[in-house]
């Protein structure tokens, strides 16, 4: 799947009506293809074919929600008007103020060749709108009321730190809009019971764009703040690095260093606010963005954005969720911070709580506790490193539950029923069904195999 050129403003195919299309042939699908990997390197939120030269009815959007692909696409019903700012891959460097409808209804075809109706709104509405012209040789600028210029975005000479899974869609962005000097991680680590020497993700990733890795023993010494001051950062960005840095190391650069952090500062700071905004049944959580300062994630906010935490998302669903999210806060943070009417904002200390690294014994699942918490703690801890209880003095791990109503009441840790999902497990309020468990030594499985292959009866206790 190859990237195509973008067309730009002045090239005449952008001017001409594209045809409808015939038949959905392999041709066409490849063409789709190429067009949402055209998009999305360009990091557009729609694209026309015309915009690559191909005068066929074909448009690709992705505003956040779900990708859409549109064949011949027309509008069949239009609602409100809405001035709004519109910008555009064929016209760089500019942008517009464009009246459109608030709302439109298209009718088009998807790739198998079904006939289906989008109901669109808001920036949605915008983007279809915007495509559609594309397809009849409109671009933006022919309906825009005022055209002013996009000032280019700037471009820092960074020192990235990090380490885990979090840190490296930070990374990839920082690769493609600034210069990464360098990225600073943990060193190797041996993994398992053979002690395999495992490199943390963001070196790996490091090394496949071809950045400068360096992983110091200790980032307190003098020796490494000297090797930083070296490299001559204009800015430190730090993103889930699992060390204290020292007030020395963050006034190496002249613009400090920033830190993107995994929950809505001043709520949850620590090693673990995605497990800790779980774990209290949040409904949302976050991304900030803010500047280091001595103490531990107190510093001033240079931008946050919201992320709701769905009731199945687990440690691992959010933490992926959040780590994009962070990558794009990072780049508009750093657009923000370059500007002169900018001022970071001062964190509201009265509210701030804490969300310290989890130990061992917060992994042991505790039957007194309502059903509900227990629950969330089990999706806090997965899928590392699992909640757990004892069974029959071996280790089970809880991988996925369910809250229940009980049907009677009996002391918590006793089962109470087995059904076809799994045992019903009492709780200090309700009861969990067992879904989804692991017996030491053995593999995860269904809470109906378990139940079967263990012989689970009422009565039965775990603790
Ligand atoms: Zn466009």
């Amino acid at each position: 799947m190859p990237e195509l050129p973008i067309k730009k403003y002045d090239e005449p195919v952008l001017r001409n009506k594209a045809r409808p299309v015939k038949k959905i042939n392999r041709a066409l699908l490849s063409l789709l293809d190429d067009m949402w990997e055209t998009m999305r390197a360009a990091e557009g939120v729609g694209l026309a074919a015309t915009q690559v030269g191909v005068l066929q009815r074909v448009v690709v959007i992705d505003v956040g929600e779900d990708p859409i692909e549109l064949i011949n696409p027309v509008i069949v019903g239009r609602a409100g008007e809405e001035e709004g700012i519109e910008a555009c891959l064929s016209v760089p460097g500019l942008m517009g103020e464009v009246e459109r409808s608030e709302r439109v209804t298209v009718k088009a075809l998807d790739r198998r060749g079904k006939t289906f109706w989008l109901d669109a709104e808001g920036l949605l509405a915008r983007v279809v709108q915007h495509e559609l012209d594309h397809l009849d040789g409109v671009v933006f600028v022919d309906r825009a009321s005022s055209l002013t210029k996009i000032e280019p975005p700037p471009r820092f000479r960074v020192v990235f730190m990090g380490t885990s899974d979090f840190s490296v869609p930070s990374l990839r962005a920082l690769a493609r809009h600034h210069e990464v000097v360098a990225v600073i991680t943990r060193p190797d680590r041996p993994v398992g019971r053979r002690k395999i020497m495992t490199p943390p993700p963001v070196k790996e990733v490091a090394e496949q764009l071809g950045l400068c890795v360096l992983q110091p023993q200790d980032c307190r010494s003098p020796e490494f703040r000297d090797e930083l001051a070296g490299l001559e950062p204009e800015i430190l960005v730090v993103v889930s690095f699992g060390q204290i840095l020292p007030k020395g190391v963050l006034e190496v650069t002249p613009w400090g260093a920033v830190n993107v952090h995994a929950s809505l500062l001043p709520k949850y700071r620590g090693a673990a606010p995605i497990q800790h905004a779980i774990m209290n049944g949040e409904e949302r959580t976050g991304v900030t963005l803010m500047k280091m300062v001595g103490r531990l994630d107190a510093g001033d906010i240079i931008l946050q954005a919201a992320v709701p935490i769905g009731a199945n998302d687990t440690y691992g669903t959010l933490e992926k969720k959040l780590a994009h999210v962070g990558a794009k806060v990072l780049l508009r943070g750093l657009e923000r911070m370059v500007k002169e009417d900018f001022a970071p904002l001062p964190q509201a200390e009265e509210r701030a709580t804490f969300a310290p690294s989890l130990d061992r014994s917060d992994e042991r699942v505790q039957w007194q506790e309502p059903a509900v918490q227990i629950e969330r703690k089990i999706r806090a801890l997965y899928p590392e490193p699992g909640a757990y209880v004892s069974w029959q003095g071996r280790r089970l791990k809880l991988w996925q539950t369910r809250v229940v109503e009980s049907p009677t009441a009996l002391p918590p840790g006793q089962v109470v029923d087995v059904t076809d999902e799994g045992p019903v497990v009492m709780c200090g309020q309700d009861a969990l069904i067992l879904e989804r468990v692991q017996v030491s030594g053995g593999k995860p499985m269904d809470g109906a195999s378990f139940s079967r292959g263990y012989r689970i009866q009422p009565g039965d206790s775990l603790i």
